[in-house]
């Protein structure tokens, strides 16, 4: 059954589509499979892991989450709107903004939800939204892509092609541009200058799931940029660098007063516990007082860097913990991913379509988890294993 010309009409017809669809994601190497770590499973050598900060294991942050769970028990009970929402979510969010210099701070449940449940309000509104090609699946679901009959899409950090897209939307929409302040599969970072003059008359939203407690001179991400305050909408989660999970969205009062009445993803969901509110607020404490946080993960960056261009590795052009190794195809992709596994590394290979076609590549991400000699082993094994395998060679080598 092709799928762009029928549709299922019972359960026997959606079996049969789902077993046809599994079958060619196997064909194309494309499967995707769910693996469970296991609790003393060694983060030294976890190379695919967003928790650059090595938060996750900060005995400060453990701590105020346990003591979180005894001042509050275990879960918020019931949505935000209803009496999920506490003294413990409240402080977060007047610290976070106070931090950030934003008039409010809202909090999520996701990354995820946050990005979609601003953008579907935003969209309902009448908003236009331009977004770069690289976006994250949630602001492709927030702006309701492929079926939304009003949306842009710019090449990726393309501000010629941006302008080019603005100036052919109908002249009686107000534009929003999208983008993210760290790529989360390249590493690069958008131009918050060039997006701010870009946005002109119309307004900018920014996801910095990658830069919050990492990027900019104080860990802020893209609060650290002199522009900052021109941007409308920041989102962000705690998922990455904070070790914990949830998210934020920062902006005026205005708006976040307007999410408080329409935003699905917070009206209809239960808060986040308040334990995690706690800690959270104390991984925002530890981000905020040690600043060797940021240089130690700066010198593991630097560290990987100069290992990868003296094997001349195809790396993407990225300053930041992201740092992505291009392959191409999917199998040689999942070829060194499953060598470097096998001699105790994680390396995950990322596929289409979470990359473009021909694009498959190992995501490699720093963490303060990973020791220096940790990330040396990593690249005398990928020194071995490539020296073994010609194909893989001359894939992952600039000629
Ligand atoms: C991870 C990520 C999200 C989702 O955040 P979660 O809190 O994990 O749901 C959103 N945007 C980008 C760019 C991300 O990388």
């Amino acid at each position: 059954m092709d799928k762009n010309t029928e549709m299922p009409q019972n359960a026997q017809q959606v079996r049969e589509v789902l077993a046809s669809r599994l079958h060619m994601q196997s064909e194309k190497q494309l499967r995707r499979t769910l693996t469970a770590q296991t609790s003393v499973q060694d983060r030294n050598y976890n190379f695919s892991s967003n928790d650059y900060l090595g938060l996750s294991q900060h005995p400060e942050v453990i701590a105020a989450f346990q003591k979180g769970i005894s001042d509050w028990g275990t879960g918020a009970g019931a949505s935000p709107l209803v009496t999920g929402y506490t003294t413990a979510h409240q402080t977060l969010a007047e610290e976070l903004a106070e931090w950030f210099g934003v008039e409010r701070v809202l909090l999520f449940n996701s990354g995820f939800s946050a990005n979609q449940g601003v953008l579907q309000v935003l969209c309902k509104l009448g908003l236009t939204p331009i977004i770069d090609k690289l976006c994250h699946a949630s602001i492709y679901d927030g702006v309701n892509y492929p079926s939304s009959q009003r949306l842009a899409r710019f090449q990726h950090n393309n501000y010629a092609d941006l302008a080019a897209k603005q100036s052919k939307l109908p002249a009686n929409t107000c534009p929003l541009i999208v983008s993210e302040g760290v790529f989360s599969m390249d590493g690069d970072s958008a131009d918050v200058s060039a997006l701010v003059a870009a946005k002109n008359t119309g307004m900018l939203m920014l996801d910095d799931a990658h830069g919050i407690g990492v990027t900019g001179a104080r860990g802020r991400g893209v609060f650290d940029h002199p522009q900052a305050p021109e941007i409308d909408i920041v989102t962000g989660t705690f998922g990455k660098a904070f070790g914990v999970a949830g998210a934020f969205v920062a902006t005026d009062h205005q708006i976040a007063d307007s999410l408080v009445q329409s935003a699905r993803h917070l009206i209809y969901s239960t808060a986040f516990a308040p334990a995690q509110a706690d800690a959270i607020r104390a991984a925002l404490n530890t981000i905020k007082r040690d600043q060797s946080l940021q240089s130690a993960l700066t010198e593991r960056i630097q560290l990987f860097k100069r290992n990868a261009a003296a094997l001349k590795l195809r790396l993407g052009a990225s300053d930041t913990a992201i740092q992505p190794l291009l392959v191409g195809s999917n199998t040689l992709a999942l070829r060194l991913s499953q060598a470097l596994a096998d001699s105790g590394f994680q390396c995950i290979a990322i596929r289409p379509p979470t990359v473009p076609k021909g694009t498959a590549r190992i995501r490699f991400t720093l963490s303060l988890n990973q020791s220096l000699s940790a990330i040396n082993q990593l690249f005398a094994t990928i020194a071995d294993i490539l020296d073994n395998d010609q194909e893989l060679t001359d894939a992952c080598r600039i000629r």
